[in-house]
């Protein structure tokens, strides 16, 4: 790996970033004219962007006639302004990762860094048909079994798939792979999953839709793991302890070890959900602790958000009792040529097209080479400390959940003074929007009252957080000098606040 930090991490002296927050994004706002109207509705008769002199050559085949349509598409007629201007308005009013702050905890919506997407978009990668036989597409393999590798190092475990399509995917073929081996092992009988409630929603959603029974735990007071409750339900039934990594809570589960021994005594595996392995990346091997099968959300921890619900790639890794279940193909290296292993008996079979979402996992490898295995680490300090010093700034307006340290995230709650207004968390986050800031999640752990979730990332400044934190804390003063004012928010947005129960009753779907 090379050693020069290929982005900037947080309070590097030598290169500081400046700090853009809400302010700058405000602006950008205010400068854009409202005009609301739909691209046809600025459309002029004969208006048009571009002449081709003559006719364009036909290439595609004829139309059968009787499927010809009798009257022409209404689209829009505009000047080739109008257009870009009209998309370039449409963008702007919209928040993103790369205009705003985007806390969203549970998402790590962090910067990524457009090297990425320009190695993946090389031609050799991206113009790479599905089908090419593996002796055309050396590169790709090459590429993806190295990842697979540094993958397995990282997390300390010994095999690898990278076919998931995204993390809650990965949780199906984990648990996938988890039957396959009982099944084999003849013990069908391990119906049942524990899942604490501090875990994420879709480990118990994924347990059902296998046809395990979920047994939810309730989390200790400090929101980990009670050792003396799951001790009640393991049994000759449990197949998987399935635990969230840090739990949906910020925390580090740091019973962890105790936990897997007494899976383990049980007969039960060890699943980890590590979709936030950017709180223990380089800093902890889940599988030093006792975890059997884990999985990662590469479209998390290495970049690429996937707030815009654009393709994700999931990958789980397991210890080698459970190698030979993993679905096919897994990219080998025999001598010194690549290839897609399709020879496993046991494979659960599989579980995406072609090689998983290739593009997402190049992404990931390029993000991964541009940072030593020391900066790797950094990103987990980085985003340790960023949550801390967040939940730091706010705790006297928005206490926090759980006093202890939080890892990557941290779970806040609106002050008694607020609530004492009626003022709801939702109002924050909608007047967060005014203040130029992308909300948090809120309500989410589902078993915090109100929650307010801060994931800041380890790719922004401690300028940036110190403006959302000011934000923040404006907003519970206003709370009390004004209620209303908040309730109503946001006020500067191009959608005011909806009303829900009409939107739901009565949706108006149409323009
Ligand atoms: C995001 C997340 C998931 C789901 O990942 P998707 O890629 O959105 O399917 C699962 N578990 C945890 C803890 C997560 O944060």
């Amino acid at each position: 790996m090379t050693s020069t930090p290929a982005y900037q991490l947080t309070d590097n002296p030598k290169n500081p970033q400046p700090a853009n927050g809400g302010q700058a994004c405000g602006k950008v706002y205010d400068t854009i004219k409202p005009d609301n109207r739909l691209s046809i509705e600025k459309s002029a008769p004969g208006r048009r962007a571009l002449k081709f002199k003559g006719r364009l050559k036909h290439t595609a085949p004829p139309v059968p006639e009787a499927m010809k349509r009798k009257t022409s598409p209404r689209l829009p007629e505009l000047s080739e302004f109008d257009t870009v201007r009209h998309f370039t308005r449409l963008s702007k009013i919209n928040f993103s990762v790369d205009s705003h702050f985007y806390p969203l905890g549970s998402c790590t919506m962090k910067y990524n860094p457009r090297v990425n997407e320009d190695v993946a978009a090389l031609d050799g990668f991206a113009g790479l048909h599905p089908l090419a036989s593996d002796e055309t597409a050396q590169g790709t393999l090459e590429c993806l079994y190295d990842l697979q590798n540094r993958l397995c190092e990282l997390c300390g475990m010994d095999a690898i798939t990278l076919q998931p399509a995204a993390g809650a995917h990965s949780e199906f073929t984990g648990l996938l792979v988890a039957q396959a081996y009982f099944a084999h092992k003849g013990q069908k009988d391990r119906v049942e999953i524990i899942v604490p409630d501090s875990a994420h929603g879709t480990n118990p959603a994924t347990a059902s839709m296998l046809g395990f029974s979920p047994i939810n735990i309730n989390s200790g007071p400090d929101g980990r793991v009670d050792l003396e409750v799951l001790k009640r339900h393991l049994g000759a039934k449990t197949a998987v302890v399935m635990l969230t990594v840090p739990n949906t809570l910020g925390i580090f589960e740091s019973g962890i070890e105790s936990i897997a021994r007494m899976a383990h005594e049980a007969g039960a595996l060890v699943y980890m959900d590590g979709a936030n392995f950017n709180a223990l990346i380089g800093l902890v091997k889940p599988g030093e602790l006792g975890v059997d099968i884990m999985h990662l959300n590469m479209h998390k921890t290495f970049s690429t958000p996937h707030g815009g619900g654009g393709p994700g790639a999931g990958a789980i890794a397991v210890k080698k009792h459970l190698d030979a279940y993993l679905p096919v193909p897994i990219i080998k290296k025999e001598e010194d040529r690549f290839l897609a292993d399709f020879n496993r008996p046991l494979s659960v079979g599989r579980v995406k097209a072609f090689f998983g979402n290739t593009g997402v996992l190049l992404k990931a490898y390029t993000y991964m080479l541009m940072h030593s295995a020391r900066e790797l680490g950094q990103i987990a300090e980085n985003a340790i400390i960023n949550a801390n010093y967040a939940k730091a700034l706010l705790k006297d307006s928005y206490p926090a959940h759980s006093k202890e340290h939080c890892m990557h995230e941290c779970v806040l709650t609106p002050g008694p003074e607020m609530t004492a207004q009626g003022i709801k968390t939702l109002d924050i986050a909608k007047r967060l929007l005014d203040y130029g800031f992308h909300a948090p999640t809120v309500y989410f752990p589902l078993i915090v009252h109100e929650a307010i979730m801060i994931e800041p990332t380890e790719t922004e400044t401690r300028e940036t957080i110190d403006e959302f934190a000011a934000a923040m804390k404006k907003i519970s003063v206003e709370a009390v000098s004004d209620p209303q004012k908040v309730k109503d928010a946001p006020h500067t947005m191009p959608v005011k606040r909806l009303d829900e129960v009409q939107a739901a009753r009565q949706p108006n779907l149409r323009w």
